[in-house]
Order: structure tokens, then sequence, then C-alpha cells
């Protein structure tokens, strides 16, 4: 990458121009009779004049200075940054399926519905669990309907004193944000020194006040809580719910099932496990799985089959109502469909055996440069932490900087926050043993430049087009216009 090349907005021309129309032969319109006279510009806006070949090169430029998975090894933690085949692309393509209108008739889009249908069943069989939507548009979204059916659960047995919900101090931060938005109040459950739920604090803080407990597993250190049966019915034995963060399910797929532990609720992230392209901010799918006696309450309509055909069931009294226009994000559903399809039960099993192997690799490599907090064996992804380096003068955020010299999307840092200094990596399935060995040489590189130069790694990254932002700023005040105002 040129670091300093100029963007090509910069080279505005006066009177270039990048396209040009034929002479006008039909008479002009008052636009002033169509728009506001508010809405309407008193001089032309400030473009750059540029040619056709110069913008394409502006985009192309822009889109290089980005990091995505198709142009690089990206093992942020928690996020699943796996390959996303294309074939799933081709099938959501197909007319059938990019060209129908939500509004259709049921009995025009019968192959939409059956799909739709599919998934549901094959995702039941995945988790274990009795029904499932496909509505909830990502994973805090799925977390938020999981709790408001719990909620209605619990009022329509006129157990309305179940204010709270347990959430362990390594959950993702979508877990006590989603439980705050649906009324509930949480409480914070410490892990014990293995890195897992303590059964003990558990006891204590479980009561006849709790809603449900909101758990992952592997936990979201990449550890296996392997007190979770007796979890679960310290849970069930207080009247609680048991609700399962299936964002992450690349550890335990066609192996362990959230419904054979003993939960309730199950949401899962197909723009995570299930392929569906994330990142950008969407779109994404968050469908809910629930056992039996939360079926009530589902959001309507539930896709069902009656003889041969598929239909709405909008007659669903107890339902927590409609949680998103329409189904769902219909087009990240056939991705997943495409991608379960086309791996089969054994192919859903070798990825995890073999997103396990890749991060037990990596941990196990880096485990004598970087300190591990946990040392026991780690499911898709594990946590490092950077306190060694810190006592040299190197933050972790320093580290993760460095790591884009070398063309790498740095893991995820920060989080969780029961380890100091974190570094969550997920190297994923789909990644070659040579990838994994070049990301592993650059992390011991860095751990070497932290002890001899500390100053190349604390004042990385040296590549890129733009160092480091003020991220607060970036996001409060973000600059999003090429000529300063
Ligand atoms: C990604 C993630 C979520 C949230 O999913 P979104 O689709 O981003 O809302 C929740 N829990 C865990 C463990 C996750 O990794």
């Amino acid at each position: 990458m040129h670091k300093h090349q100029p963007l090509i907005f910069e080279n505005s021309t006066p009177g270039r121009i990048g396209y040009s129309l034929p002479e006008m032969d039909i008479p002009e319109l008052d636009v002033s009779e169509l728009i506001p006279a508010d809405y309407i510009r008193s001089e032309p806006a400030k473009l750059p004049e540029v040619s056709e070949l110069d913008i394409m090169r502006h985009y192309t430029a822009l889109s290089k200075r980005n990091h995505g998975l198709d142009s690089g090894f990206y093992p942020l933690g928690s996020c699943t940054m796996k390959y996303n085949p294309k074939i799933n692309e081709n099938v959501a393509r197909f007319s059938g399926f990019a060209h129908i209108h939500p509004l259709q008739d049921e009995s025009s889009v019968q192959g939409a519905l059956e799909l739709m249908y599919d998934l549901q069943q094959h995702l039941i069989e995945i988790t274990g669990m009795d029904e499932v939507t496909l509505q909830p548009a990502a994973g805090a979204h799925g977390e938020w309907t999981g709790l408001m059916m719990i909620r209605a659960f619990h009022e329509a047995n006129g157990d309305v004193n179940r204010s709270k919900v347990i959430v362990p101090d390594s959950a993702h931060g979508t877990n006590p944000a989603s439980a705050t938005v649906a009324g509930f109040e949480t409480i914070t459950v410490k892990s014990d020194e293995n890195g897992l739920v303590d059964l003990e604090d558990l006891r204590r803080v479980v009561g006849e006040d709790t809603a449900a407990l909101m758990l992952t597993n592997p936990n979201t250190l990449g550890l296996f809580e392997e007190n979770i049966l007796e979890m679960a019915k310290i849970v069930h034995d207080a009247g609680g719910k048991l609700y399962y963060d299936g964002a992450n399910l690349n550890a335990v797929l066609s192996k362990a099932r959230p419904g054979d532990m003993g939960f309730d609720v199950v949401h899962l992230n197909l723009h995570k496990t299930f392929t569906g392209p994330h990142g950008g901010g969407g779109p994404g799918s968050g469908p809910v799985g629930v056992k039996t006696d939360l079926i009530p309450y589902l959001p309507k309509p539930v896709i069902t089959k009656v003889g041969e055909e598929y239909v709405f069931d909008y007659d669903r009294p107890l339902s927590i109502g409609r949680v998103k226009p329409y189904y769902g994000n219909f087009g990240i559903n056939v991705r997943a469909y495409t991608y379960i399809r086309s791996m089969g039960p054994d192919g859903l099993r070798a990825v995890t055996e073999n997103a396990v192997l890749n991060a037990n690799y990596m941990m196990r490599r880096l485990a004598e440069y970087y300190d591990l907090p946990f040392d026991r064996h780690c499911k898709h992804e594990f946590v490092l932490s950077g306190r060694r380096q810190k006592k040299l003068g190197v933050r972790t955020l320093d580290i993760a900087k460095r790591l884009l010299d070398f063309g790498y999307h740095p893991p995820t840092i920060y989080f969780p926050l029961n380890v100091e200094e974190c570094i969550m990596i997920e190297p994923t399935e789909t990644e070659s043993k040579e990838t994994l060995d070049q990301f592993i040489d650059a992390m011991i590189q860095i751990a070497k430049e932290a002890e001899e130069t500390p100053e190349i790694v604390q004042e990385a990254p040296h590549t890129t087009v733009i160092g480091r932002l003020d991220e607060t700023l970036a996001a409060r005040k973000p600059v999003l216009r090429y000529i300063k105002a």
C-alpha cells in the first residue's frame, strides 16, 4: 500500500467531468412545483470534478484501506470471522429468493417458506431445542427476544417478582445490556480461579427473584463450563430459566447441544457460526430456540407446515408479538441454510474439531511468549494476558496496533473484563496451518520487540494510512466530508 497515495477527490480539476449526458430534447420540468422550496439548492453542490477513471481509482483505493476477511487473517475473539463461502452468495442471489416481496401471498412464496421452515428444523436439531424463531436480526436482538419470552412466561404463571437476571463476570457486554433493556436488574456472578462460574457464588445469588441465568458455554474465555448440569439444577430448583448465549457455536456443533445441557432458551448468531458475512454492522440473524413451555410466547407469526403447505400462524394469543418487520433477515437465513446443507452433520462436526484444534495449537505456541491466565485446554478461542509486556511499558493496545503492520486484524482486546490486559484470539477452522504459523511468528516478533525495541511497538502502526485515532472522537464526531468544513 502507498501510505500517502492521495485520494483522487483531492485532485479535483475545474471543468473535468466523469459522465456526460446528451443534450436535453424534452421540456425542462419546473422543480419548484415538485419539491418544497426549502429543499432546493440555490447553488450546485460542491462535488469534486474528476474523470470516471479517477473516481473508480478513488473508491478502489478507499476499499484497500479497510481490512476485511477477504484480504487477510481476522482473529477477532468472540466474533468468529471465518470464511464466508461464495456458494452462499450465489444461492442468496437466486431470483426466487432475491426478488420476492415480503407482502406476497403465501401461496406464491412456498419455496422461501419451505427454506425458513427447514432451517428452523435444522437449528432445532443442532441446538436440541423444541422450536425456533428466525425473526431476531442479531445476537443482542435474540437475547432481548428470549428474555421477553422468559418474562412473559413468569408473568403468565403469576410469578411477577422475578426481576433479576444473573450474568457471569466474563459475559459478553450485550448480556447485561439486553437484560436491562428487557426490564430486568442484572446480578453478576463471579468466575473462579479456573475461569468458570463460581458455584458457591451462584448459589448465593440465586433466589425467588431470579428470572434467568444467562450463560455462554464454552464461556467467553473459551473454556467449557464443566459444572453446567449442576448449574442448571441450581437455577431450575429456584424456578428460574436458563438462557444460552449461542453466538459462538463453533466449539460445540455436532458435539454438544444447549438443549441437552438443560437450557430453556438459546440464541444463535447465523452471521458468525453459520457464515453470514458480518463486521460492517449488518444485516445479521439471531434466531432463538426454546423448550416446549416457552413455545406459546414465541414472536408471531410462526412459520408452520399444514399438510403440504407452509403458512404463517398468527393465531398465537400469548405471543410477545412481532420483534422485526416481516420475518427476519431472509438473505442471511438463506446463506446459513446453504452452509448447513453443504456441510452436513459430519462437516459441522469437522468445523468444531478444527476450530478447537487451531485454537489450542496457537495457544500452546504463544504460551511461551505471553501470559496464559488459564492453563487448560480451550475450545474455539483462548485468552492471553499482556501483563508481562505491560511491565516493559508495552500495552496490549500497542501490541494490537503493531499487528496492523503485519497485515492482520488485531484480536479482541481488553475483553473479557476479568482478565488484565486481555488478548482474546479466535483463529477459526477455516485458516490454514501456514496462516496460523505466520500469525504466531508475528506475535513472537512483537513479544521480542517489547523486550528489545519497545518504541517500535509503542509507536505502531507504521504502515497504515491513518495511525492511532482518538476513538471516542471518531465515534462521536466522525468526519464524513472530504472538504474540511
Ligand atoms: C457477538 C456476540 C453477541 C452479540 O451478537 P450481535 O449480533 O453483535 O448482536 C452476543 N454474545 C456473544 C458471546 C457474542 O460473541
